[in-house]
């Protein structure tokens, strides 16, 4: 229940419970205050009744003794002259209005009637005994008597007088009928009801009633007691003549309700203020509890949206009261959890060591200005070449210097992206909309020019060798993830090519894919034997004969064919699978030489070696297996490196390097020229072999300048005393000027591709016919003759 409602049903109840117990208090007095109401009055009416009946009484006693006392009444009764006697008496009658007067002889005959009455059977006729017997059987001479006297079913209140003259000679008896019309008249005076009640051999009888027709039985059964009680007329019965023949009570009575009646109004009046003020104050207490509850819905709807994370919710309540200061105190916690919230979202969103955006920020912001774009937008990544390397040989310090200078040159006006973020170790991010007729290369190449010159740290420049992929919404794609991580995928495939930018392309999402899974099936791919190797055959430059084979691997794959190792190997190095797949290597490369050196062709099997097998701890012991498991001695097996194994760790790849000539085998640095190691590691290194790397010695054919390296490479090696292997060897005049250089060993289509088991196998078979068939001559001529008859101008004439 709402608070409101729970306020205003609280008071209304509390007010239904008050006017409830005053009705209930006011009700039950009513009750008793009419009871005792209609005591009193039925009290009063029994005296006032009383009072009439007297009065009548004396009105009769006061109207018989003046014509008893009069002369010539006596007398006419003397000398019974019936003409006066009855003239007498019909004054007397007419004066009180009495309805019945008769002269009664002392032996109870009737002497004369008069009166309303008389006619009607009231009286008995002249000379017939009184009908009032019972009022003559009590008589005694000299006495006035009165009574109440039952005739014919008619009630009459008598008084009887003698008549003396001076002894008593007759009576006179006078009276009123008690009658329905009398009956009302007492009622009237008494303000009740009067029922005057006979009581007959067949029980009680009303005789008249001033209640309405047919409800003088309700008074009647007060005095029956045998039927059931009526509880609303409240009785009092006065008993007028009990000696008489038949029992004469009144009823005296009054109606419970009609009493109530005036208590009643006012009870229904109090009702009807109760319900008038029930509802004022419904009303009221509903606009109080709305008053007190409506600010209370404001603060907690404003509550409720600072919990949402909306603290511009309007918290002003203009009240003094104690909702004024609540409302007073949230503002003042809604701007400390505003400011607070603020400090934390600072802290989640920037990159605490350039101050630049994280990557949380900046998909955000990409998301956001994608969302309300209206060209297009470029965004780039930027990484660092060789950050590890500065990390690693210059110390963190120095790194963490570098990386806050690359922001700086990122953020230096003219401000080159609205937004900017370093969002991985050594990975910026910038997007910007494209202006119309703006090239997205043109803006990569701007974010490369600001890494032109080196930055500085601790007065020492260091270059900066930035790499850019580019990507573009909305053609590449227009979620904000995805837009990174495109410019991600161009950003790898430059350093993958050695190039400096690069435009994301849809291919280059595919080929990743593809990679993926085939990430995913390697590992399948040696537990069902897909992997082979191709060998290319080492030849002596001098003499032809081949002294060797490089062991390259390819995939056998069951559905895309033969993979070769740029399909598949970037990606196992990188996935960390790298390990696995040279221990299979080892494994595979001993064999096949041992297989060769039990058929007496004595082959010298190179393997390849990656830059992370060199970390492996493991090398030496799978080197140890590989070699026992094939029986093979250890100098039959050639281990090629490149040079960027030596760079993160030197003095551990050294140590590594050691270990494994430790079996005998041959350590050759492969791509010689192209890496970055300096000539002093290269003296430590414990290493047999040379191979010029194939962008030199292809460049031999027409470039003094590459043959100059090559030659100097080549001396050097001597000087070394390594063999110097020259590989991509593609014609036959390349090998020529190398035999002429003096290097030791080629390698090259010229000879042969990399072959399959049986192809190779055949092929050294055909090769060795050769051999025995042609005797190669060994060159004559210098170098130097060589290479000025190439390069010498032609003859003229
Ligand atoms: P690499 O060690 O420099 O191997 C020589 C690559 O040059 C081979 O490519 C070979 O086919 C190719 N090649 C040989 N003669 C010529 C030529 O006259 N002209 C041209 N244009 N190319 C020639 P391949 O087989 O595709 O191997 C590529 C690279 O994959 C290898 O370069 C090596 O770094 C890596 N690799 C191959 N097998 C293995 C392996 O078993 N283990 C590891 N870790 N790396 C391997
Ligand atoms: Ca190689
Ligand atoms: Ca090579």
């Amino acid at each position: 229940m709402q608070l409101r409602t729970r306020i205003a049903v609280t008071f209304l109840a509390l007010l239904a419970a008050i006017i409830g117990a005053a009705l209930f208090a006011v009700s039950a007095a009513n009750q008793s205050n009419a009871q005792r109401e209609i005591d009193r009055q039925l009290e009063v009416g029994r005296l006032v009744f009383e009072r009439v009946l007297d009065g009548n009484r004396r009105q009769l006693t006061q109207a018989a003794q003046g014509l008893a006392a009069d002369y010539g009444f006596l007398d006419a009764v003397a000398s019974n002259d019936a003409a006066t006697i009855g003239s007498a008496l019909e004054n007397l009658g007419a004066r009180i209005g009495a309805t019945l007067v008769e002269l009664v002889a002392l032996d109870g005959r009737v002497l004369a009637t008069a009166g309303a009455d008389a006619g009607a059977g009231a009286t008995a006729s002249p000379n017939s005994p009184s009908l009032h017997r019972e009022l003559l059987a009590h008589g005694t001479s000299g006495e006035r008597r009165t009574a109440i006297s039952v005739v014919n079913g008619h009630v009459y209140q008598l008084v009887m007088l003698p008549v003396k003259s001076p002894l008593p000679v007759a009576w006179i008896v006078m009276g009123f009928a008690l009658d329905q019309t009398s009956v009302k008249e007492l009622a009237a005076v008494t303000g009740l009801d009067v029922t005057l009640a006979l009581h007959t051999k067949s029980g009680w009888r009303a005789a008249a009633t001033s209640l309405p027709e047919g409800s003088a039985s309700r008074a009647l059964t007060a005095l029956g007691g045998g039927s059931k009680a009526d509880l609303d007329l409240i009785t009092n019965s006065l008993t007028l003549a009990t000696d008489t023949a038949v029992p004469v009570t009144a009823v005296l009575s009054r109606s419970l309700a009609d009493a109530r009646a005036p208590f009643d109004r006012l009870r229904e009046r109090l009702v009807l203020i109760a319900l008038v003020s029930f509802s004022l104050t419904a009303v009221a207490a509903f606009w109080l509890a709305r008053n007190i509850t409506r600010p209370l819905q404001a603060l907690t709807s404003a509550i409720e949206s600072v919990r949402a994370g909306r603290y511009d919710a309007p918290l002003v309540i203009e009240r003094r009261d104690e909702l004024g200061t609540l409302a007073e105190g949230l503002q003042l916690m809604q701007q400390a959890v505003e400011s607070r919230d603020r400090d934390i979202r600072a802290l989640a969103y920037t990159d605490r060591l350039t101050s630049l955006m994280n990557r949380t920020a900046f998909v955000g912001g990409l998301a956001e200005a994608l969302a309300g774009r209206a060209g297009p937008i470029a965004v780039a990544i930027v990484n660092l070449r060789r950050f590890r390397q500065i990390n690693e040989c210059l110390g963190y310090a120095v790194g963490d210097s570098v990386l806050k200078q690359v922001a700086t040159r990122l953020t230096e006006a003219p401000a080159l992206a609205t937004h900017l973020a370093r969002v991985a170790g050594d990975h910026f991010a910038a997007f910007t909309p494209l202006g119309p007729g703006a090239s997205l290369e043109h803006w990569g190449t701007q974010l490369l020019e600001r890494f032109a010159k080196p930055v500085v740290v601790s007065a020492q420049p260091i270059d900066i060798d930035a790499v850019v992929g580019l990507a573009c919404a909305p053609q590449d794609s227009a979620d904000s993830e995805d837009l990174l991580r495109c410019a991600d995928l161009a950003v790898e495939r430059a350093k993958r090519d050695n190039r400096t930018l690069r435009v994301y392309e849809a291919k280059l999402r595919v080929a990743t894919r593809e990679q993926l899974s085939l990430l995913g099936e390697l590992q399948r791919a040696i537990d069902e034997n897909e992997l082979v190797f191709a060998f290319q055959p080492k030849l002596q430059l001098q003499t032809g004969q081949v002294v060797g084979a490089e062991a390259l691997l390819r995939w056998r794959h069951p559905t895309r064919g033969l993979l070769m190792p740029s399909a598949f190997l970037p990606f196992a190095e990188r996935a960390g699978f790298i390990r696995k797949l040279t221990r299979w290597a080892l494994t595979a490369g001993a064999a096949a030489a041992a297989h060769w050196a039990r058929e007496g062709r004595a082959l010298n099997v190179s393997v390849n070696i990656s830059a992370d097998d060199l970390a492996d701890p493991n090398l030496d012991s799978h080197l140890r297996q590989a070699l026992s498991a094939a029986r093979l001695p250890g100098d039959l097996l050639t281990l090629e490196l490149t040079e960027s194994g030596f760079i993160g760790d030197p003095n551990q790849a050294l140590a590594q390097l050691e270990l494994l000539k430790t079996h005998g085998v041959k350590l050759s640095i492969d791509d010689f020229g192209t890496g970055y190691s300096s000539l002093s590691y290269l003296t430590r290194m414990p290493v047999d072999e040379l191979k010029i790397d194939r962008s030199f010695v292809s460049a031999i054919a027409g470039s003094p300048q590459a043959t100059a390296v090559v030659q100097a490479a080549i001396e050097m090696g001597h000087s070394l005393g390594l063999s110097v292997v020259a590989e991509g060897i593609e014609d036959s005049n390349t090998a020529a000027d190398l035999a002429a250089l003096g290097c030791d060993i080629g390698q090259g289509y010229v000879y042969a591709k990399p072959l399959l088991l049986p192809d190779f196998e055949a092929w050294c078979s055909a090769h060795d016919a050769e051999s025995a068939r042609v005797t190669l001559v060994p060159p004559t001529d210098t170098v130097v003759t060589r290479l000025r008859r190439r390069f010498r101008p032609p003859a003229t004439g």
